[in-house]
């Protein structure tokens, strides 16, 4: 049997759904084949979205109209802010979500997508026709064909499950490997490796003495991720804090060797910045106690989440040590914690558009690629499915529109230029640390960033783009109000403000960047202050406040664009190039960065090599092109 699609997407996970559903907003035919409709949106570890650098993905996908951030709004049971005390740049909106009322938005979101299709059934094969991947075969038989193929399989490409000495195929808990397709991208000359991730045991809430933890409750007000719908619906209530102890650690450090990490049983590496239990305990055998957030996974389940204590132990052992844990003398486990150890492509070997460079047509998203969280998955899914759509509708796919953002737009483009030049030799996971322009890029202003971007690209559905004309009126209204309006320092003081006595004349945004000035204070001068309605007012103020640092900033910006509009060919033969060691040589052939500026971020590529890069290719040894509004080619 024979079907056919523009665009089909494996994988029903965060990666997936972001994928499906930005191909399909692109107005083209998409099929979202995945294993179980109803594990559509499942979050297979924490139930959690956002966090610091993580929000600000889940803002930016809601920004290009993605899905993520209108689903946590319909499940989020805690909301914080996290680094709250910091500058607006680097605060992380986190939502403790219902994993099962987030599962049932995104099932419904996308159940009622136009232009999306979806199957259930394994993909087994990939069709692929004069070497350009032309769609999939099921486990069942069945041809899909398609104009592009985006991958999203997540832990499942041979994932093996790890409990001490136990070894479970499997793709999480429950659901079985993808073996067919690993073996497909093995048989294509795919450069794979093994990572690992695991998960704590799951508690039984009733079970847990609650007296001796510590509360902590969300924040008030609550903020909505999305820009869009009713915000954040469900009821709030608090997660708790405890500890491990001498004792926990003593029994672990024990049983270490039956770690299926410590045994040797698994060879992936896993996430240095998520570490388990047994990581915790033999790097910082210093410290006598870490922290165990017990996060409750949904309104109507008892279940809970203990944060902070993922495992490979053997189950005897796992019963031990939570059973050591304050609060936790009597619990229940209703599942055990596990290691998954998978396989994952060297996502070196793709384009900016997250296009494979050895399979054209192909496009890969989300843990495939390396990375681990849900949100780093719906980021790339998004991107991979606008630029999987743009080559569907392509006529001529070689000069054909590409969608790309750079590092100084967005943190997905942070962490597409990190994957693609830097690869995943552990797995990847955003931080703020990691964007050079994080006083630019902030969760706040996502849409100004973003949605005509997004707009211009076609993937911003109706009710978005009538949102942001509305909001970027009231924004260019108010802007233009506070740069003109200003006053002296001797209007100020009579109005009985304090400022310096120097003469100069101010605008009401340089003096709201002043911190002993604020918006009420202000409308004493201009009372008209008072009718501007909230976000528009915090949205300003925000902007005041980094207004002179941005100045700084877009020096940087511009020296930055200059590296990335310089192209390199993607049949540079850097053999010929003098003067660059045998060393950056491979490392620059295997890469093939796409732009000067992208080598100049594969580490071991030293500034002398760049120097050496940049004259060869001025000196037109190599046709020069420079890209025009777009950093990369396809
Ligand atoms: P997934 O969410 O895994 O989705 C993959 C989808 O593809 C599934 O729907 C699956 O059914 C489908 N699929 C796979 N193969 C096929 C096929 N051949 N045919 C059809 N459908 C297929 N992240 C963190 O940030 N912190 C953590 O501590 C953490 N711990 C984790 C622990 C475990 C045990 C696991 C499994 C994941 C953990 N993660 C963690 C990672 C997080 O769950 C993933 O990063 C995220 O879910 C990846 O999204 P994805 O869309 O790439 O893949």
């Amino acid at each position: 049997m024979l079907q056919a699609y523009d665009v089909i997407v494996v994988g029903g996970g965060h990666a997936g759904c972001e994928a499906a559903a930005a191909s399909a907003r692109m107005g083209v035919r998409t099929a979202l084949v995945t294993h179980k409709l109803d594990t559509i949106g499942v979050m297979s570890c924490n139930p959690a979205i956002g966090g610091l650098g993580k929000g600000h993905l889940v803002k930016e996908i809601d920004a290009l109209d993605g899905v993520m951030a209108r689903a946590t709004d319909a499940s989020c049971i805690q909301f914080r802010m996290l680094n709250a005390s910091k500058g607006p740049a680097v605060r992380g909106p986190r939502a403790q979500t219902d994993r099962a009322l987030y599962r049932q938005a995104m099932q419904d979101i996308l159940g009622d997508y136009p232009n999306l299709t979806l199957v259930e059934a394994a993909v087994e094969d990939l069709i692929v026709e004069d070497g350009i991947c032309g769609g999939v075969i099921t486990q069942a038989g069945v041809h899909i064909k398609a104009k592009a193929v985006v991958l999203t399989t997540g832990t499942f490409l041979r994932g093996m499950i790890h409990r001490g000495e136990e070894k479970i195929p499997a793709g999480r808990v429950g659901e079985g490997p993808a073996v067919g397709l690993a073996l497909t991208l093995e048989k294509l000359a795919f450069p794979l490796g093994r990572l690992k991730t695991g998960t704590p045991a799951r508690l039984s809430g009733k079970t847990i003495d609650w007296s001796v933890c510590e509360a902590q409750p969300g924040d008030e007000p609550l903020r909505a991720f999305s820009d869009l719908g009713p915000g954040i619906t469900p009821k709030q209530i608090p997660c708790h804090i405890t500890y491990t102890n001498e004792i926990t650690h003593q029994i672990i450090a024990d049983n270490i060797h039956r770690s299926a990490m410590y045994s040797g049983n698994i060879t992936g590496i896993g996430p240095r910045y998520c570490p388990s239990i047994e990581d915790k305990v033999t790097r910082f055998a210093d410290k006598s106690r870490h922290q165990v957030f017990l996060e409750p996974e949904g309104l109507d389940t008892d279940i809970v989440y203990p944060n902070g204590i993922s495992t490979s132990l053997p189950v005897e052992v796992q019963d031990q040590y939570i059973r050591s844990i304050a609060g936790l003398e009597n619990v229940e486990i209703q599942e055990y914690g596990y290691a998954i150890e998978y396989d994952y492509v060297d996502p070196r070997s793709l384009n900016a558009t997250l296009e494979s460079k050895l399979l054209p047509g192909l496009f890969l998203a989300g843990q495939i690629n390396g990375t681990t969280g849900y949100e780093e998955a719906g980021a790339q899914g998004l991107m991979a499915g606008i630029n999987g759509a743009l080559l569907a509708q392509a006529e001529n796919p070689v000069s054909r529109e590409t969608f790309v953002l750079d590092r100084s737009e967005a943190y997905i483009g942070v962490l597409i230029d990190d994957l693609i030049s830097r690869g995943a030799p552990e797995p990847y996971r955003m931080f703020t640390s990691r964007a050079e322009y994080r006083l630019k890029l902030r969760a706040d202003n996502a849409d100004q960033r973003l949605t005509q971007r997004g707009i211009e690209a076609g993937c911003i559905g109706d009710e978005r783009a009538m949102h942001w004309f509305a909001r970027s009126e009231k924004l260019n209204i108010a802007r233009s109000f506070v740069h003109s309006q200003k006053a002296t320092p001797a209007e100020i003081v009579k109005a009985g403000l304090s400022v310096n006595q120097d003469g100069v004349r101010r605008s009401i945004s340089e003096l709201l960047a002043f911190p002993h000035l604020s918006w009420e204070q202000l409308q004493v001068l201009w009372p008209t202050l008072a009718e501007y309605e909230e976000s528009i007012r915090e949205q300003i103020e925000i902007d005041a406040l980094y207004a002179g640092y941005m100045k700084r900033h877009e020096a940087d910006i511009e020296a930055f664009k200059k590296d990335e509009a310089l192209v390199l060919p993607i049949d540079l033969d850097y053999a010929l190039v003098g003067a660059l060691s045998y060393e950056v040589r491979q490392k620059l052939s295997l890469a093939r960065p796409a732009t000067l500026g992208a080598a100049s971020r594969i580490p071991g590529v030293t500034p002398a090599a760049i120097i050496a890069l940049l004259r060869y290719v001025k000196k037109g040894s190599v046709t020069v092109e420079v890209a025009k509004g777009q950093a990369y080619g396809g």
